[in-house]
Parts: C-alpha cells; structure tokens; sequence
C-alpha cells in the first residue's frame, strides 16, 4: 500500500531503529527495491530526486511506475513515495499533486527565517492532502568530491525554530554527513544529533547514509536517528557488478542482461543495509 511516511518513523522512533530511504532511478532500481524490501517484510520509503524524476520522464511517470509495481508484484509492505531534496515550493506541490505521499522541502541554503516561511507553505498545502513533509537546516554538503565537515552543520537552536514554527514531520539535520562517496572518514556530531531527538518530539533523519560505517550507523541510531538515506552504496554496487559482466561478456547487448547483471548486488546490499538498521 502507499502510504505517508508518519506512521513508519513514529514506529521506528519507539522501537529504536531506522527506516530505509533507498534512492530510485529507473524501472529496474524500483523493482528491486520492492521485491527485496517486501521479501524481508520491512516498510520502505522510495526517495524520489528532482534529477530523477526528470530521468524518467516526471512526476506522473514515477507515481505510475511504483503503482504499478505495487500491484502487479503483489507488494505488500508499505510504501513512502517521498520527494528528495525538493527545490521550491512549486516542485513539491507538484509532486503531492501527481500522488507522492511525502515531501522533502530543502531550503537550506537559505536564511533561517525564510527556510521556515517556505517550509511552512510546503507543509500547509501538504498537510491538508495527508502529504507528510521532511525539512533541513543547515546544510548537508553534497557531491562526490566533498569531506565531511562540521561548517553546516546544524544547532539545536535552529531545529527548534523550524519544528516549532511549520509543523513538519521530520527533521534532516546537517551534522557531518554528506551525499555521494566520503572523502576521509565521516565526522558525525552525535552529541547534538542525541540532543535534538530528545529535545524535539519528531523523528530525524540522516542523509548521506552511504559510506557510514557499522559502529556509526548503530550509535547513530541509538541517538534518535529514525531513517537513513541510500543512494550511493545502491549505484556502486551494481556498477561494480555490471562493470565485471560487461567485461566478461563483451558480445551480449541485450539491456535486459546487462542491467539486470547488477540485481543480486542491489538486492545483497539492501538486505546488509536493513539487517544493519533494524539491528537484526
Ligand atoms: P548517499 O549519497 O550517501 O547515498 O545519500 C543519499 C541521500 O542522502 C539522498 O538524500
């Protein structure tokens, strides 16, 4: 069933771990992903990115694409189709009008007070439609070149000013991860992490999850951390995979084959990934 994202991170606040974000890109990613969280019997959240979106062919293509594959794998674990990283107001209304049942508003980089006016918007429109809505502050770097650093990161201060003053439904604070693969080692801040889960009666939520080890993901879990997002650590597994088959097999041109190659990777990593996070 699709579903908002409320009930799955109050239910993983209380039993102490974390949901799985696992970042989609086409037909196949999506499929495994359903057919893999569904066989372990764990509810997931489909992170869906502007880039994506726009890969595929937009918002009405994504939301008919997990539909569709909801029903005819006959999935039935609950599924977040949930925007990642929405830029501006616009685009996540169009995504809760084309049917993803979550939003991520990033207005990060602006200043506080306008992160809030337009979060607010987000989760106004959002909430009166059943759309649940994740907001940022301070800001998580993001690209394949960057290193961990705590210059974003965010206060409690200001996680308190955005929970109290829109209403959302969860919270990604910037505290040391970022997107795409580490350079160095990650440097989480875990005491302000602990801090705002107890402070601030809402799940969080950690971007940037690939590349963060075992013993970091636990505690960061045992700090409050209620959802960690995927993406990376999907997209190099199956290239490793696809690269070695290609290379074994330079004569087969079937797309089928060749992507398909990279499925048993993907599916390997979610189940690492979900042992990882429900503390199996
Ligand atoms: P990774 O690049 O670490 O997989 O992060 C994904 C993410 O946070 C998407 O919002």
């Amino acid at each position: 069933m699709i579903v908002n994202s409320k009930k799955m991170l109050e239910k993983a606040k209380v039993g102490k771990y974390a949901v799985a974000q696992f970042n989609i890109n086409n037909l196949e990613w999506t499929r495994y992903i359903l057919e893999k969280c569904n066989s372990l019997e764990v509810d997931v959240i489909l992170g869906v990115s502007e880039g994506a979106i726009k890969y595929m062919g937009g918002f009405d293509v994504v939301v008919s694409l997990v539909k569709s594959l909801v029903k005819d794998l006959e999935i039935t674990i609950d599924v977040c189709i949930h925007l990642d990283h929405g830029s501006s107001v616009d685009v996540c209304k169009k995504a809760i009008d084309a049917g993803f049942s979550s939003v991520m508003i990033d207005a990060s980089k602006m200043e506080l007070d306008k992160n809030i006016e337009t979060t607010k918007e987000v989760v106004e429109y959002a909430h009166s439609r059943d759309i649940t809505v994740e907001a940022e502050v301070g800001h998580i770097n993001g690209n394949s070149a960057s290193s961990s650093s705590r210059e974003f990161n965010a206060t409690l201060e200001e996680c308190e000013a955005i929970v109290k003053g829109t209403g959302i439904d969860s919270l990604a604070p910037a505290l040391g991860s970022v997107h795409g693969l580490y350079k160095g080692e990650p440097d989480l801040d875990f005491y302000t992490m602990k801090e705002i889960s107890e402070k601030l009666d809402l799940p969080i939520v950690l971007h940037g999850g690939s590349g963060i080890g075992e013993a970091d993901i636990k505690k960061a879990i045992s700090c409050g951390i209620c959802k960690i997002n995927i993406n990376t650590e999907l997209q190099t597994a199956w290239h490793d995979e696809v690269v070695e088959f290609i290379n074994n097999n330079p004569t087969v041109y079937d797309p089928r084959k060749i992507i398909a190659s990279g499925r048993d990777a993907i599916y390997d990593m979610i189940e690492y990934k979900i042992n990882l996070f429900y503390n199996k």
